[in-house]
């Protein structure tokens, strides 16, 4: 439920523990620089009324990692075993930035965490423009909900959507995630991301990362950094399996594999399966990925692990 400097707070069925990790889990995986985050499933050895040592870490169905600052070749774990990323995207104030929001759903597709995209800010926007400016992500299949916690609208969805789940909103700084949330449950807060945020030292920040429970059942992750995660380990090669409005066309290409950037007889670009916006996002991501993959020496490795 909680990390904070070695301490995790561990909910059982019975209690609320406050533990330590076993020495032999400590130094965690190779290339991560945290061995537990908030959401993991854990074994404990209850020690006291309240304490206890984490002696086991149950496999993750899915993590949201960044890269560790100063150290790229490192991955920092900010949350496991989410079941849903809300992509946050304001109508105005800041202004709309797809790019931005099509490498966080590419971040949701690669670590299989169901994402979907909330749209805030609503009453600061010509409604029919900000249903026409999302329309290709209501195509692409991603719900689309639009949101405004200053007229109400679209709060109950989102109180609806967070229900019994482990969830994370991402999006920029000033998109209104904490108001949002304050909506859906008065007296909610992102309070980590928003200390690290507005001062600037988010890197330098200890962390302090915790699960908050919802009235109505389910948990959302406050933790620092989540505004600025970015495609991780991404393999180029799989890319397109990430745009999930591609997925149909991607047997139909004249070559095999299709990089769907500049081959002729290319079925996603023939069908016109992706819009504009979103088909920039890709060929953008496609250079990153294949950039850093070479710098890694691991181009074309066809597979993500
Ligand atoms: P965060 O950084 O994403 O958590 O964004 P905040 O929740 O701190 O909101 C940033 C600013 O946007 C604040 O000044 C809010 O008052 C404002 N804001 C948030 N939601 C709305 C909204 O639905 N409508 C309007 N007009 N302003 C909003
Ligand atoms: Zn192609």
């Amino acid at each position: 439920m909680r990390s904070a400097g070695g301490f995790y707070t561990v909910q059982t069925p019975q209690a609320r523990l406050l533990c330590t990790l076993v020495k032999r889990l400590r130094r965690g995986e190779r290339r991560s620089t945290n061995p537990l985050s908030i959401g993991h499933g854990v074994m404990v050895r209850r020690t006291t009324d309240d304490q206890g040592t984490i002696e086991k870490i149950a496999p993750r169905r899915n993590e949201l990692a960044r890269a560790a600052p100063g150290r790229a070749a490192l991955k920092h774990v900010l949350v496991a075993n989410l079941d849903l990323l809300l992509v946050v995207s304001a109508v105005r104030d800041p202004a709309p930035n797809p790019a931005r929001l099509d490498r966080f759903l590419v971040i949701a597709e690669q670590t299989e965490i169901p994402a979907l995209v909330v749209v805030s800010k609503i009453d600061l926007g010509d409604p029919a423009q900000a249903e026409h400016l999302y329309q290709p992500y209501r195509a692409a299949g991603y719900t689309v909900l639009l949101t405004s916690a200053a007229t109400g609208a679209g709060v109950d969805a989102v109180r609806a959507v967070l229900r019994d789940k482990v969830s994370a909103l991402v999006g920029p700084s000033g998109v209104g995630k904490s108001t949002l949330l304050n909506a859906v449950q008065p007296g909610l807060r992102l309070r980590a991301a928003a200390v690290s945020e507005r001062t600037g030292r988010g890197r330098h920040t200890t962390s302090v990362a915790e699960l908050i429970a919802l009235d109505a059942g389910g948990y959302v992750a406050d933790t620092p950094g989540l505004r600025g995660i970015e495609p991780y380990d991404l393999d180029p090669a799989m890319l397109d399996q990430f745009f999930p409005e591609m997925c149909p066309y991607l047997g139909g290409c004249r070559f095999a594999p299709c990089t769907h950037v500049h081959e002729p007889g290319c079925a996603v670009r023939t069908a016109g399966a992706i819009a504009a916006s979103r088909y920039d996002s890709y060929t953008k991501l496609y250079e990153e990925a294949r950039e850093n993959a070479r710098r890694r020496g691991t181009p074309g490795r066809g597979r993500y692990v």
